[in-house]
């Protein structure tokens, strides 16, 4: 039985969900206390909930502590099934995270798996679904992986109703992948989604984008979309040779239109000046694929508190040494390997 401390570095519901993960894929055991411990609310929230009671029903396991709020978990896994899954996480929790607990589950599953996840789509501190559609399984895709996702509804935060349906091949062994460069530039755009809200935000939006990013009209588009409720989301795509980055930021009350796209293009400037492969999100979510195939490497722009954690908890579970070193443009360049 490992046993993980939830309140170790981020202390966030990543490593709930990668413990998850990585009991599934390995079939060793787990206890975690302090789930959550340095969030404001802590412990199981619906979305963390969902994760572990889907990771339950695909594994069998034999579960202590699955109850909303709760702090601590044990979790007993069995073997994965593969199969048709349908899980509600009732509130506009994040059905991307859901997600990416399984993932690796049905990937190393003997036969094809179809996965619906209702939910929210598109929220704050999680990746967007265009995020997992565009940036991240197509790098997994490169390491073997044939998942491919749909956007069934969208559903924004608060209201939620959104709706993600994921067909999943089996993979016997995960490719490693080395992504040292992004390569020439092939398009890059932005979208602004809309639901139920004045088409001036989205406007707003993009025109803030034309300026800070120096594009033009036609890589800039106004999505309308019907969900349960309202939401704005604005999405920017940089897709380079070898690497497609998604940077969002999300319509709130109370912060402007513009606010919101001058500090989405940040993150994409970041990025773009620096000679980091991926941002700080795709790198905390690369290292578990990464790991489990045994090696891999890329660069990111700053080592996040998500990546440490989530090497550690990783570490709990594998033999895989993660080395870091600072390049001289700044970008950081991360190592995988057994
Ligand atoms: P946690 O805060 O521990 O629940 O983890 C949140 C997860 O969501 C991490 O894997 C982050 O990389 C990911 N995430 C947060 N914001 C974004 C974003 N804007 N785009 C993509 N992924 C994100």
């Amino acid at each position: 039985m490992i046993t993980l401390d939830g309140s170790y570095g981020e202390g966030g519901g990543q490593m709930l969900r990668s413990a998850l993960a990585l009991s599934m894929w390995t079939g060793q055991a787990f206890t975690m206390h302090h789930i959550r411990a340095n969030r404001g609310k802590k412990g199981l929230l619906r979305q963390h909930l969902t994760a572990v009671k889907a990771a339950q029903q695909i594994c069998d396991a034999q579960v202590t502590g699955a109850e909303l709020n709760s702090q601590h978990l044990v979790f007993i896994p069995n073997s994965i099934k593969h199969g048709n899954y349908k899980f509600e996480i009732g509130t506009a929790g994040s059905a991307t995270l859901v997600l990416q607990t399984i993932l690796p589950a049905l990937i190393k599953a003997q036969g094809k798996s179809t996965v619906s996840i209702s939910g929210g789509t598109h929220n704050q501190s999680a990746p967007p679904a265009d995020f997992l559609q565009y940036a991240f399984l197509p790098l997994l895709a490169k390491m073997g992986v044939q998942a491919e996702l749909t956007i069934r509804k969208h559903g924004f935060y608060p209201a939620g109703g959104g709706e993600i349906v994921v067909k999943i091949q089996p993979c016997p062994q995960l490719q490693p992948l080395h992504l040292t460069q992004r390569g020439n530039n092939k398009s890059s755009y932005a979208e602004s989604w809309l639901a139920s809200l004045p088409a001036h935000i989205a406007e707003r939006e993009l025109a803030t984008v034309r300026e800070k990013m120096g594009w033009s009209e036609e890589q800039t588009h106004i999505r309308s979309v019907r969900a349960l409720g309202h939401g704005n989301v604005l999405l920017l795509f940089v897709e380079d040779e070898h690497v497609t980055n998604v940077f969002s930021g999300f319509g709130e009350f109370g912060v402007s239109a513009e606010k919101i796209a001058t500090n989405t293009c940040k993150e994409a400037h970041l990025l773009m000046s620096s000679e980091a492969t991926v941002d700080e999100y795709l790198a905390d979510q690369l290292l578990l694929p990464m790991a489990l195939a045994g090696t891999g490497s890329f660069s990111t722009t700053h080592l996040s508190s998500h990546c440490q954690s989530n090497m550690a908890v990783i570490q709990q579970f594998l033999s895989v040494n993660f080395q870091h070193h600072q390049l001289a443009s700044g970008s950081i360049h991360i190592d995988i390997s057994c």
